[in-house]
């Protein structure tokens, strides 16, 4: 595509990794298929942006990052609480989106100064559409989650079911929504429950959803066919189905890349992983919002210990308490299990770590991209879903896909985990790994994987979808162009 038909788009992520890091994917392979990205980023994430793009800047592509900084101080908020990870309150949760919220002028600036054709923007910021709609160009919603996820969101949201049970626990079917999916009141975001600041802003979001010129899934047609045309149809939202977005990370390096700097050098983790069988190891990591308190952590250390199996476990790293010497810890446990467990404190590679052929079962939070990103690897899960809409992705992994053991976590808890006890660590751990089911759960996450390497190679759906897509928007600009 010569320079003068170049589409150029503006990604502006929500300020939290499970949103940027999907969101960065994205910018790289629309700039590999032609189109110009700019990344809007902090300040503080500018860095993390710059490296995740350097190899791909490198090759030719045309990819940029740049700023908008969040009012911190004059909402009364700490200069250092520039994440959605660091917001702990429902009041500093308040502050924060009103921050997010005044960066309006800021991009406005930006659109002004640099003329992109198109918005790409999270769906936790509405207020772009709008914008997006003073400048005459059309924005895209990215809600980072499956078809599934969205839809039954929206089902609960429009009929309310979970308004006619008797009590949190009893179960309901989701209404005009394919394939029976049963949820209770006790796994629904808390938006859903009671009428909060975010069930208004869920409200906008959705309203802002239908005025914008449509939504782009990381996710493949062919992972959720009944719900992919359900949200097109029934639901009436135009949608492109893209991903997985992770496949644009094709070497190591990339996919180390990926995210904050991790905790453990990439070639001494590939170098503990290449030692072990094929599909011996369970790897357990929450993602980068979900907590877990000290006795919870216990007894996730026990259960790995007792379930006998090679792991490697990421675990948030506490600044204040020395390694080695956390409460959680038990005694002894790290000589113990020196040859068959690995725990990093912090972050990890997890793409390139799910990618490895030891990896034979996850221990997932369901984040949709941590979900999609053990499907493209071909990778079972043990489901433990925490908050946000974890509770649907974990009825997609073990009842559609099937390719996946709950770990039996009853109740939506705000980014700290419901309470499981070491058995049913132990039990799941086995159940994912070793036997015949497990077996069967490998087979059905292997074609999938494939389908989904099939999905972004060229003449697959995501492939053409997103030339679809990028051809749509290039018709927007000229239209746009002659007005
Ligand atoms: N992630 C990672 N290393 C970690 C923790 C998380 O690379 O130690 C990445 C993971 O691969 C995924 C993202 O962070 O791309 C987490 O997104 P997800 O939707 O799974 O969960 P969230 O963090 O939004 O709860």
């Amino acid at each position: 595509m010569g320079e003068s038909h170049q589409v150029h788009i503006f990604f502006f992520p929500f300020v939290a990794s499970g949103h940027m890091i999907p969101m960065i994917d994205m910018a790289k392979l629309f700039a590999i298929r032609g189109c110009k990205s700019t990344l809007i980023a902090t300040p503080h994430d500018k860095p993390t942006f710059l490296k995740s793009i350097a190899k791909t800047k490198d090759d030719g592509f045309d990819i940029d990052v740049i700023t908008v900084t969040l009012p911190l101080k004059e909402v009364g908020l700490p200069e250092d609480c520039d994440n959605m990870n660091k917001v702990t309150t429902v009041e500093v949760r308040k502050q924060f989106f009103r921050a997010i919220k005044m960066l309006d002028q800021q991009l406005e600036r930006l659109i002004e100064k640099l003329a992109p054709d198109c918005l790409v923007s999270d769906m936790l910021l509405p207020w772009t559409t709008e914008i997006a709609a003073k400048w005459g160009i059309p924005r895209l919603v990215f809600h980072g989650t499956s078809a599934f996820s969205i839809a039954s969101m929206e089902c609960v949201r429009l009929y309310e079911p979970q308004k006619r049970v008797s009590c949190d626990s009893e179960p309901f079917v989701i209404p005009n929504f394919p394939g029976e999916i049963t949820m209770s009141r006790m796994q629904l975001p808390d938006v859903y429950r009671e009428e909060t600041e975010v069930t208004k802003l869920l409200n906008v979001m959705m309203e802002s959803e239908k005025r914008s010129f449509g939504v782009i899934m990381n996710s493949f047609y062919e992972l959720e066919p009944a719900y992919a045309d359900h949200y097109r149809t029934f639901l009436g939202r135009q949608s492109w189905f893209v991903g997985p977005l992770s496949l644009c990370n094709k070497e190591s390096e990339d996919k180390a890349h990926r995210g904050n700097q991790a905790s453990i050098d990439q070639h001494e983790c590939l170098k503990w992983l290449d030692s072990r069988q094929p599909n011996s190891v369970i790897y357990i990591c929450f993602g980068s919002m979900a907590n877990f308190n000290v006795p919870q952590l216990h007894e996730i250390a026990v259960g790995l210990e007792a379930s006998g199996q090679q792991f490697i476990w990421v675990v948030k790293k506490d600044p204040n308490v020395e390694e080695g010497k956390e409460e959680w810890l038990p005694d002894g446990y790290e000589s113990r299990i020196q040859n068959k467990g690995l725990i990093i404190r912090g972050w990890a590679p997890q793409v390139l770590i799910l990618d490895h052929e030891a990896i034979g079962g996850f221990v997932t939070h369901c984040g949709w991209n941590s979900t999609l990103e053990a499907i493209t690897a071909g990778v079972p899960m043990v489901a433990w879903p925490v908050e946000a809409e974890q509770f649907f992705n974990e009825k997609f992994v073990t009842q559609v896909l099937k390719v996946g053991v709950s770990i039996g976590v009853k109740q939506w808890v705000k980014q700290f985990g419901d309470s499981m006890k070491s058995e049913r660590v132990e039990d799941a751990v086995k159940r994912v790994l070793v036997g015949e089911e497990a077996e069967e759960m490998r087979r059905r996450a292997k074609a999938l994987a494939e389908m989904a390497r099939g999905a972004v190679e060229e003449g697959g759906s995501s492939w053409s979808d997103l030339g679809a897509l990028i051809q749509e928007l290039g018709q927007q600009r000229l239209a746009h162009n002659k007005i």
